[in-house]
């Protein structure tokens, strides 16, 4: 009862209608991004206006009311999150909350800027990093990301882990394009100490190709996987959608994000914030609350505190993403850099 008098006056912890305790926040800090690719972007993106951006003191302003509220994770996201000038300044800025309240502070990156950046966000306070790799082959990660050079960024990833930071592997599984080297990447990553997980394409934004052809399921993987490694249960969690394996042979883990085949939805934590200051309450449904208007109306939170309540009272139970319904069209029109991945 204390909690919901709380929440009301827009102070408490942040419960949704189906009593899950929004705890995760991902920020996505531009909509840029120095790669296209191809299952994420269309070749020619139309990126929003610097006006339309939260800047770097509106983003912190935001990710500290959530915090306040009971987050205890925050991700950066993108878009690209380093290719957002001044990124770091908000990372040490936002690590001011970190052992009071706040738990985790991450980002989720393609690398590409990793090398420039690494050593400066292990000193702010970040200790994992997730980066994005479907493939190990360079003319591969090219033909992907349509501008990407896979040197540099396996050079991003040991700046990273000199730095000491830890880092995850995040590999979209794509038939026809990465499915005959999902294998290797896991061996890859049991020889470099980095944990791995696996992500399902998702129906999100208009590309120039049909999801549906390179839609992998990742049962489909993990059984292959299985072959080849032997997998031991593990109850490890990170606030995160992935259900872990792990690997006998190498000793670290496998992740596996299934939004299609396997509904995550009921274990869902967290809020996504847009470059905008839009908050999606869930990443497969359209609706969303401006916290933007509530923070640029009042210098004083009592209006964004107030908005994040009444969005939190708006959390869908769940989404419902179907690869290929309505043929190639997006499931959600937003694309995946929109909201924040
Ligand atoms: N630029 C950063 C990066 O590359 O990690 C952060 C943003 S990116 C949108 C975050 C993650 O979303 C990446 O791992 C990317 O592969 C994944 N992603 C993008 N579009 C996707 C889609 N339609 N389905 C599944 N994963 C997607």
């Amino acid at each position: 009862m204390q909690d919901v008098i709380a929440q009301t006056a827009g102070k408490g912890p942040l419960i949704d209608p189906f009593g899950r305790a929004v705890t995760y926040l991902r920020v996505s800090v531009t909509d840029r991004c120095d790669f296209r690719c191809t299952y994420c972007m269309a070749e020619t993106m139309q990126f929003l206006p610097k006006s339309e951006v939260l800047s770097l003191e509106e983003i912190d302003r935001v990710a500290s009311a959530f915090i306040r509220r009971g987050v205890r994770k925050v991700r950066l996201t993108g878009g690209e999150p380093l290719v957002r000038r001044g990124i770091v300044s908000l990372v040490d800025s936002l690590a001011r909350h970190l052992g009071r309240g706040l738990d985790e502070l991450t980002l989720t990156t393609n690398g590409n800027q990793l090398a420039k950046h690494a050593e400066a966000l292990a000193a702010a306070g970040v200790r994992r990093v997730n980066v994005s790799l479907d493939t190990l082959d360079p003319d591969r990660f090219r033909r992907i990301t349509r501008w990407g050079e896979l040197p540099r960024v396996l050079d991003g990833i040991a700046a990273a882990k000199a730095a000491g930071l830890a880092i995850k592997i995040n590999t979209v599984a794509l038939r026809g394009i990465n499915e005959d080297e999902l294998g290797d990447m896991a061996a890859w990553c049991g020889r470099e100490g980095h944990d791995l997980t696996f992500i399902e394409t998702m129906p999100m934004g208009e590309v120039d190709e049909d999801r549906t052809d390179h839609y992998l399921p990742l049962s489909i993987v993990r059984a292959e996987l299985a072959k080849r490694f032997t997998f031991r249960p593990t109850d490890y969690v990170t606030g995160g959608p992935a259900r872990y394996v792990e690997v006998a042979e190498t000793g670290r883990r496998i992740g596996f994000i299934t939004p299609l085949t396997h509904n995550f939805c009921e274990s869902c934590n967290r809020v996504r914030l847009t470059a905008t200051g839009r908050l999606y309450m869930c990443l497969g449904q359209e609706d969303s609350a401006d916290l933007r208007a509530a923070v640029r109306r009042s210098p004083s939170d009592a209006d964004l505190d107030a908005a994040i309540t009444e969005a939190i009272t708006r959390k869908p139970k769940g989404h419902d993403f179907v690869i290929g319904r309505g043929g190639p069209r997006a499931a959600v029109p937003r694309h995946m850099s929109v909201t924040g991945g």
